[in-house]
């Protein structure tokens, strides 16, 4: 892995740089790093190459806001992620073609697949979710949920909650643990 990084990454910027941007526009989709960092998923290679390529070019900046403007969709998400780690000025002049796409991006984490729009991706990107936080905010919502006993609103019959769903036996209806928002992205695993 980290021989290909270098193979990518040889000779000056200007020469690795056409080699960087196939590696991006060919990946299988976009890592996505906050999932990952929350479920302790190995990092892509393409997300590797970019912390790499950082480290290695700390000039690449005005390459990557150009990559902005790329025909493919993914390639201006890799851009826009190098931009946001490197806390870059140009993130205030990012082209409407990365914040308001409507076009389709896949996201991979792991075995697991979502798709998003490139604009909602880079909306999430510049305000991240806490995934950790998120996580743990369910946790202590089926806590307090779970194990007790309610009584059905409807029927009024009372009944022991289940993990973080439960359905009255006498009228059937559902009843399910406070609701934690989830962040926008569409996960299919
Ligand atoms: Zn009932």
């Amino acid at each position: 892995m980290l021989h290909k990084v270098d193979e990518v990454l040889a000779g000056r910027l200007t020469e690795a740089w056409p080699r960087v941007v196939q590696a991006w526009r060919k990946a299988p989709g976009v890592f996505d790093g906050a999932m990952a960092a929350a479920l302790g998923e190995p990092e892509a290679f393409e997300y590797t190459l970019l912390h790499a390529l950082l480290k290695r070019y700390p000039d690449c900046e005005l390459m990557l806001f150009a990559g902005t403007r790329d025909p493919s969709p993914q390639m201006r998400a890799y851009c826009l992620i190098g931009l946001v780690e490197l806390r870059s000025r140009y993130l205030k002049e990012l082209p409407p073609i990365v914040t308001k796409s409507s076009e389709k991006l896949s996201l991979v984490c792991g075995s697991i697949q979502g798709e998003t729009t490139l604009g909602d991706f880079a909306y999430e990107l510049m305000h991240p979710v806490d995934m950790k936080q998120h996580q743990e905010e369910l946790r202590r919502a089926e806590a307090e949920w779970a194990g007790k006993e309610r009584t059905c609103p409807k029927c009024r019959n009372r009944f022991i909650a289940a993990k973080n769903w439960s359905q009255c036996a006498q009228c059937r209806t559902s009843f399910f643990a406070r609701q934690v928002p989830y962040p926008r992205r569409k996960l299919v695993v």
